[in-house]
């Protein structure tokens, strides 16, 4: 009998270990995902919440680059060639020059598109007149030098003037008049060159029609602080029809176009 006993009060026993063993186990696992918990807390935002699961969700749908639609082209092609104040041109660069109307002078490469739109506007009924293309390095240095002795006297010293020609004629080498790619166009029968050009019938034909030729109106009236140089509606540059075709309209000034690639 009290073996009996024994034996249930072992099998008892063993029952109760063997209970407080299964919900020791049950009871680890929960210590054990609830372990990191104290750890997350310390980075809050990139805890364990579904949160930062849906934060790179927006990854794969970018939202798109503003001139994502800009030309294939290579920039460093000739008729992109930037000049300006922070870009002038070597004195030695001349390009190969052919002679078109009005006894003026523009590269070969882009000679054919200056006189075709010329001649179309021409035959639009417009008094075309070019009165300045190709400009050599001398003759700008003739210029600015001939502006700098006529400011001399009223700015006191040498360096003084050539601060103030500056602002007047482009210093030798930053005249995209150099490129051979450029080029002033009045109607002869308007003497002025200056803004008030810009509402003449030539100025708003050519606005509308140069980039069909290739042209561009490189000197934009809202563009001056990044051109560093005032509105020209007479100048227009040659940059190749899919570059012009874009430029002109989304509105920008060489510098933006070439910042783009
Ligand atoms: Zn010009």
């Amino acid at each position: 009998m009290a073996g009996k006993f024994l034996k249930t009060g072992v099998f008892i026993m063993l029952l109760v270990l063997l209970g407080a063993l299964l919900i020791a186990r049950s009871v680890e696992p929960e210590r054990a995902r609830a372990e990191p918990s104290p750890a997350a807390a310390g980075t809050p935002p990139a805890a364990g919440t579904p949160a930062p699961s849906v934060s790179p969700a927006p990854g794969p749908s970018p939202t798109p680059e503003p001139y994502a639609d800009r030309p294939d082209i290579d920039i460093s092609a000739w008729e992109y060639t930037l000049v300006n104040g922070e870009n002038p041109l070597p004195a030695d660069y001349i390009p190969q020059l052919r002679t078109v109307y009005d006894g003026q002078s523009f590269d070969v490469r882009a000679a054919d598109a200056l006189e075709a739109m010329v001649s179309e506007a021409r035959a639009a009924g417009l008094v075309v007149y070019i009165t300045s293309s190709y400009r050599a390095y001398a003759a700008q240095e003739y210029l600015f030098g001939k502006k700098v002795s006529e400011y001399v006297y009223s700015e006191g010293s040498e360096a003084a003037a050539v601060e103030k020609a500056k602002t007047i004629v482009a210093y030798p080498g930053t005249s995209e008049h150099q490129l051979g790619l450029a080029c002033d166009l009045v109607d002869q029968d308007y003497a002025y060159m200056d803004e008030s050009l810009e509402y003449t019938a030539l100025s708003v034909w050519l606005a509308a029609n140069c980039a069909e030729y290739g042209f561009i109106l490189r000197y934009p009236k809202d563009k001056t602080a990044l051109t560093g140089v005032m509105f020209e509606p007479w100048h227009f540059r040659y940059v190749g029809e899919a570059a012009a075709a874009y430029i002109m309209s989304n509105g920008l000034a060489l510098e933006e176009f070439v910042a783009l690639y």
